[in-house]
């Protein structure tokens, strides 16, 4: 007896295609794929007719507790919305000054005790003992993937210098198996000198005149030395967040074939300049010009990204502050719950992006590039059973009062989306059922890799 099965969909499995047939689920994996007319009885049986089934979503980027500080109420909270929008894994950044030795075994019962998606985590490397500790986080807590900031964040993190991610990427080299470095790529002193410039002329500017402090040249320059970083180290290399044509097209075209890896984020898909939350959509790198928007799409198309997350920062309006001001407000914003939405608008529905591709850069691309594959990333007989079935035709405005996030704004509200998830499958139990989330909190665990 199956615990679950969904039968009557278009099953979509990335690097196979569209597929008609039943899913069936047992002890949390994927025990059948095939005709309905074979299929052993279950528990549940869910009809998804007219509907397609996809692997879960990871979003390889995300961060939780950064401005309230409390990692576990974040956890719990936006590990929710993440199910909601149809989320069923998220790797967390997690940053600090100091050695994560003491933190991590808390970190991690944290997640297994409050986490509603599974999770993982990329530590970010800001001091030599941090790098001196890379084979303890492998070994003991299951991090394979390490963050290097070209530039900081003003007042959160500290940038680090060329050598510095030289030489962390040597040692991961050093260390062999699947270890990937992650880098945030703008320049520094373009960032500075940016920011002086145009605080000294708009203090009051608004999202428009932010964008000013984190151009497409910035992205593009630090992108040329990420290259050079990946080709002369032969490390495995992931840009987080691009956000400019000129940023992709300098990855396009420079990138050293097999071990570097381009990521985007849902809200740099969907937003410009001038959208009207104005600076409730304040971030870093900055959201910059329409036309970058539609070159990240081409980019998307072409096969130069391989992997979209959101960069998720959840904040509510006083935090935000976007009253305070363009230089005072903070950046982020809480987009878990509308990432595959937006995607599914923007992308299959508007542009014409095939689902198939989509399942790519939204689940079996981070999941390959994580080391996660194929417990998770696709639909396939041994796979964890995390899948999302969405309606293609389904149209609901964005409302932000009604979305499982501790935030009380959403940069797409009062946005008619046409495309939505209508069920969350996690470990083969149905977790979200018409927007609602049904299961317990804490459903979710500690996902430890391997090199
Ligand atoms: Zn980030």
């Amino acid at each position: 007896m199956l615990d679950l099965k969904v039968v009557n969909g278009t099953l979509v499995i990335p690097g196979t295609g569209l597929v008609r047939g039943g899913v069936g689920c047992k002890d949390g994996k994927i025990v059948s794929i095939g005709p309905e007319a074979g299929m052993e009885e279950a528990e549940r049986t869910v009809d998804a007719a007219g509907k397609y089934v996809l692997p879960g979503v990871i979003d390889p980027h995300v961060h939780l507790g950064i401005f309230t500080g409390d990692f576990g109420a974040e956890t719990e909270s936006e590990t929710r919305a993440a199910l909601a929008g149809g989320v069923t894994t998220v790797g967390v950044f997690m940053g600090g000054g100091e050695s994560y030795l003491g933190q991590l075994p808390g970190l991690v019962e944290t997640v297994e005790a409050k986490s509603s998606t599974d999770m993982f985590f990329h530590l970010s490397m800001f001091t030599p003992e941090q790098l001196d500790e890379i084979p303890q986080y492998i070994e003991d807590f299951g991090v394979t993937s390490f963050k290097f900031y070209m530039c900081g964040v003003t007042g959160v993190f500290p940038n680090v210098e060329d050598d510095f991610i030289a030489d962390g990427l040597k040692r991961l080299v050093g260390l062999g198996g699947h270890l990937t470095g992650c880098v945030h790529c703008e320049n520094q002193e373009m960032f500075n000198a940016d920011f002086a410039k145009v605080a000294e002329a708009t203090l009051d500017g608004g999202l428009r005149e932010w964008a000013g402090v984190g151009t497409a040249e910035s992205e593009e320059n630090a992108v040329l030395r990420a290259c050079r970083l990946a080709g002369d180290t032969g490390a495995r290399f992931y840009l987080v967040h691009m956000s400019s044509g000129k940023g992709v097209k300098a990855a396009a075209a420079n990138r050293p074939a097999g071990n570097l890896f381009v990521e985007t984020t849902s809200p740099y898909l969907s937003l410009d300049k001038d959208d009207p939350s104005g600076l409730l959509a304040k971030m870093l790198p900055p959201i910059k010009d329409a036309s970058d928007r539609e070159a990240l799409w081409e980019a998307v198309k072409d096969g130069t990204i391989n992997s979209i997350g959101t960069d998720n920062v959840s904040l509510n309006r006083e935090i935000k502050g976007a009253d305070k001001g363009m230089l005072n407000a903070m950046p982020g914003y809480a987009v878990l719950q509308t990432h595959l939405p937006v995607l599914l608008h923007e992308g299959v529905n508007k542009r014409g992006l095939s689902l198939e591709r989509l399942a790519e850069l939204t689940s079996k691309g981070p999941a390959e590039i994580y080391g996660l594959y194929p417990k998770k990333g696709t639909i396939g007989v041994g796979s964890d059973a995390d899948l999302v079935i969405v309606d293609l035709e389904k149209e609901q405005v964005v409302d932000e009062g009604k979305l499982y996030s501790f935030s009380d704004f959403s940069i797409y509200n009062g946005r008619t989306l046409k495309g939505w998830p209508v069920m969350t499958v996690k470990a083969g139990k149905v977790v979200v059922e018409d927007g609602e989330v049904v299961s317990d909190a804490g459903i979710g665990n500690y996902l430890r890799r391997t090199k």
